[in-house]
C-alpha cells in the first residue's frame, strides 16, 4: 500500500487584488525556497481568485506549489456568462479544482447532480477534483452527518474516481469560516465513514476553520489526509505554519526499509507531474 502524502491546499475565495495576491505567493514561493528539497512535508496548493490565476501561477512555477480553481463549468466553452471551464483553468497552470465548496451548493444553489457534471468536466482538462461534502449544524445536530455526507457522495463522485483524479474534502458547513471546529472524533469518525465509499488511497481532506494552533492535532489524525485552508491562508505564515504541522508520511509497517521515512513515493510531489507551467510563464 503506497503512502498517501498530505496535501495542504489554500481556498482564497474572493479575496485578494493583485498585489495582495503577489505578495501571498511570494512569502510562499520564499518559504519553499528556503525549507529546501523537501518543503513543508507536504504538498502545497493554493487556489486565489480567476482574476489572480494567471499572476499567481507565474510566480509559483517550479516551486513545487500547485495551482487550483476554486470552481468551474462542466462545459469546455459556450454561451455561460461569467463562467470559467475546466479547459481554462488548465490553460492557465491550474492542476486542481475545487468543487461543490458549501458556499457554492448554499450561495449558487449548486446541487449533487450538478457537481457531478463539473467533476466530469474537471476530469476531461486533466484536473483533479477537490469534492466537498459536509453536513449543516442542524444535521449534524440530527444526527445525520454521515448519511448526508454518503449521500453527497453518491450524488457527485462519478463512478471513474480514482485516488489520482479526486480528493474529497470533509468540510462541516457550520465549521467554515466560524472559528468552529469538530472534535477529533467527529472527524475521524467521518474521515473513517468517507473512506468506506471511497477507492482505496484516494485523500481525504478536513477543511473548516483549521488554523495554525489547531492543524497539528487535525492533521495527526490517521485517515486526515491534509487541510483545505479558507481564512488562514490568506497569511503566509499561518499557512506555512499549518504545513509544516503534517506529520511525516509514515508508511506501513511492512514496507518501511523500503526508502526511510520520506520514501521515494512520498518525495515525489504528485502535483507536480501533472503541475503545467502556465503558457509563456516565467519561472
Ligand atoms: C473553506 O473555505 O473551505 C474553509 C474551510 O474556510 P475556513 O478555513 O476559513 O473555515
Amino acid at each position: 500500500m503506497a503512502v498517501r502524502t498530505k496535501l495542504v491546499a489554500g481556498n482564497w475565495k474572493m479575496n485578494g487584488l493583485r498585489e495582495d495576491g503577489v505578495a501571498l505567493a511570494r512569502a510562499l514561493v520564499h518559504r519553499m525556497v528556503a525549507a529546501g528539497a523537501g518543503g513543508p512535508g507536504c504538498e502545497l496548493l493554493v487556489c486565489p481568485p480567476a482574476t489572480l490565476l494567471t499572476t499567481v501561477g507565474g510566480l509559483i512555477a517550479g516551486s513545487g506549489i500547485a495551482l487550483g480553481g476554486q470552481d468551474c463549468h462542466a462545459a469546455a466553452k459556450g454561451a455561460f456568462t461569467g463562467d470559467i471551464s475546466p479547459e481554462m483553468l488548465a490553460d492557465v497552470g491550474c492542476t486542481h479544482v475545487i468543487l461543490g465548496h458549501s458556499e457554492r451548493r448554499h450561495g449558487h444553489g449548486e446541487d449533487d447532480t450538478a457537481v457531478h457534471g463539473k467533476i466530469l468536466g474537471a476530469w476531461r482538462a486533466g484536473l483533479t477534483a477537490i469534492l466537498c461534502v459536509g453536513e449543516t449544524r442542524a444535521q449534524r445536530e440530527a444526527g445525520t452527518a454521515v448519511d448526508i455526507v454518503a449521500s453527497q457522495l453518491a450524488g457527485s463522485m462519478p463512478s471513474q474516481a480514482e485516488p489520482d483524479n479526486l480528493v474529497v474534502a470533509y468540510e462541516p458547513v457550520w465549521a467554515i469560516g466560524t472559528g468552529l471546529t469538530a472534535t477529533l472524533e467527529d472527524i475521524a469518525a467521518m474521515h473513517a465513514a468517507i473512506r468506506t465509499r471511497l477507492p482505496a488511497q484516494t485523500r481525504i481532506l478536513y477543511g473548516g476553520s483549521v488554523n495554525p494552533q489547531n492543524a497539528a492535532s487535525i492533521l495527526g489524525l490517521g485517515e486526515v489526509d491534509g487541510a483545505l485552508v479558507g481564512g488562514a491562508s490568506l497569511d503566509g505564515e499561518s499557512f506555512w505554519t499549518i504545513a509544516r504541522n503534517c506529520p511525516s508520511p509514515q508508511p506501513p509497517p511492512r514496507e518501511r526499509g523500503e526508502g526511510g521515512p520520506l520514501g521515494a513515493s512520498a518525495m515525489r510531489h504528485p502535483t507536480g507531474a501533472r503541475t503545467r507551467a502556465p503558457k509563456g510563464a516565467g519561472g
